[in-house]
C-alpha cells in the first residue's frame, strides 16, 4: 500500500494537469466542477467551468439566476437535470446555510445532486476529511493494480473497492490523494492500451504481470438502450418560428424544442401526417411541407434518440395552441435547446 500511494503521489506533482478547480479549495468551485465534469470531458467540462464560475462567481449568484438562465449556459452538457439539481442545492444553501457550504460529510452527502462520490470529493478537497472519492478511474486503478475480478457495479464488489480505497487514503492529503488516484487512471491507466511501459506501477501491477489489462475492471450489467422517435416540426411563417417547453418528467425537462410528435417507430412521413396531434399545429391546408430529412441519431445513456426535422411553411398565421410559444427566428439562440436542437441550428451535424 505504501509504495503504491509513495508513486501515486509522486506521479500525480509531476504529471497532474494544471487545472482551475486544482487551484483552489473552495467548496462552491469544487461542487460546481464535480458536477460540470460527471459523465463529461475535461476538454469540454473546461469551457462550462469558465462560463459558470465567471456567470455566477458565488453561490448566491447562482441561487438567484432563473431557471431558463442556467439551462442556457448548460446548454450541450445534456444531462439537464444536474442543472436542475445546481440550481435547487444552491438555492438550499442560501436559504438554510446562509450561503456557506456545509463543512460536514453528511451534510454535503445530503445534498440533492450530491452523492457518495461528489460527497468524498468535496469534503476531502475542500475540507480535508478522510473520505475515499471512488470513480471509473479509481475502480479502473485498484481493479488492476490489486487484481479485483470482483465486479464494480455490484453491492459486494463496492464493499471490497471502498474497503482498499480506505485504506490507502489514511494518513495521506485526503484531497490530493483522491485527484492523484483519478488522474492516475484518466491518464495514465486509460481504459484502453494503457501505456504500462511507462507505468511507475508495472513492477506491482497483478493486470501488468499477468497480462488481463483487457479484462479489468469487471463490469456486469450492460446499459439498456430504448429507441424513441421524435419528429420536429420547423413550423416557419414571415420571420417566426414556434417552440414549446418540455414539461413533462423525461429527459430535456424546462428545455424548449420545435413542435414535436413521438411515434412508437420510424414512422413514415404520410402516416404522421395523418396523424390527429399534427392538426393542432399545422393544417395541411393551410401548410407546405419545404422539407423532410433523413432520421438521425442522437444518443444518451439509456435512450437512443432517432429524430428528424421536418420543415413547414405556413401559408398563413394560424391560431396555435397556448403552449407554443411564439419566436422571432433571430432570438432563437436565447432559449436553451436540446444538443441535438442546438447542432440542427447551428449547422454543425
Ligand atoms: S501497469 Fe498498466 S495496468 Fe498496471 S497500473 Fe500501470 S498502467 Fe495500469
Amino acid at each position: 500500500m505504501d509504495v503504491f500511494n509513495s508513486r501515486i503521489h509522486k506521479w500525480y506533482s509531476l504529471f497532474k494537469r494544471d487545472l482551475p478547480w486544482r487551484n483552489t479549495r473552495d467548496p462552491y468551485f469544487i461542487w460546481l466542477s464535480e458536477i460540470i465534469l460527471q459523465q463529461t470531458r475535461i476538454d469540454q467540462g473546461l469551457a462550462y467551468y469558465q462560463k459558470f464560475t465567471e456567470t455566477f462567481p458565488t453561490i448566491t449568484d447562482l441561487a438567484n439566476a432563473s431557471e431558463d438562465q442556467i439551462l442556457k449556459l448548460w446548454q450541450g452538457l445534456g444531462y439537464y437535470s444536474r442543472a436542475r439539481n445546481l440550481h435547487f442545492t444552491a438555492r438550499h444553501i442560501t436559504e438554510h446555510y446562509n450561503g456557506v457550504f456545509p463543512r460536514q460529510h453528511h451534510l454535503i452527502l445530503s445534498l440533492k445532486g450530491v452523492g457518495e462520490y461528489t460527497a468524498a470529493a468535496i469534503a476531502s478537497i475542500s475540507f480535508n476529511l478522510v473520505y475515499p472519492a471512488i470513480d471509473g478511474n479509481v475502480f479502473r486503478v485498484l481493479s488492476r493494480f490489486f487484481g479485483i475480478s470482483e465486479p464494480i457495479d455490484t453491492g459486494t464488489g463496492k464493499k471490497i473497492f471502498t474497503a482498499i480505497a480506505n485504506e490507502l487514503i489514511q494518513g495521506t492529503d485526503p484531497g490530493m490523494h483522491n485527484q492523484a488516484l483519478m488522474e492516475f487512471g484518466a491518464l495514465q491507466c486509460t481504459p484502453q492500451k494503457p501505456d504500462c511501459l511507462k507505468c511507475p506501477l508495472k513492477d506491482q501491477c497483478y493486470a501488468f504481470s499477468s497480462n488481463k489489462i483487457a479484462e479489468l475492471p469487471v463490469k456486469l450489467k450492460k446499459t439498456k438502450q430504448r429507441d424513441r422517435y421524435f419528429n420536429y416540426f420547423v413550423l416557419s411563417h414571415e420571420n417566426k418560428t414556434w417552440l414549446k417547453k418540455r414539461t413533462e418528467k423525461d429527459i430535456w425537462k424546462n428545455l424548449f424544442e420545435f413542435p414535436m410528435i413521438e411515434t412508437s417507430d420510424a414512422t413514415s412521413i404520410e402516416k404522421l401526417l395523418s396523424m390527429p396531434e399534427l392538426i393542432k399545429f399545422v393544417d395541411p391546408d393551410k401548410a407546405i411541407i419545404k422539407s423532410v430529412e433523413d432520421w438521425k441519431v442522437h444518443l444518451l445513456t439509456h435512450q437512443r434518440i432517432n429524430y428528424r426535422i421536418i420543415q413547414v411553411n405556413l401559408l398563413q398565421e394560424i391560431t396555435m395552441p397556448l403552449d407554443l410559444i411564439e419566436v422571432n427566428k433571430k432570438d432563437i439562440f436565447n432559449f436553451a435547446v436540446p444538443k441535438l436542437l442546438e447542432t440542427y441550428l447551428t449547422g454543425n451535424s
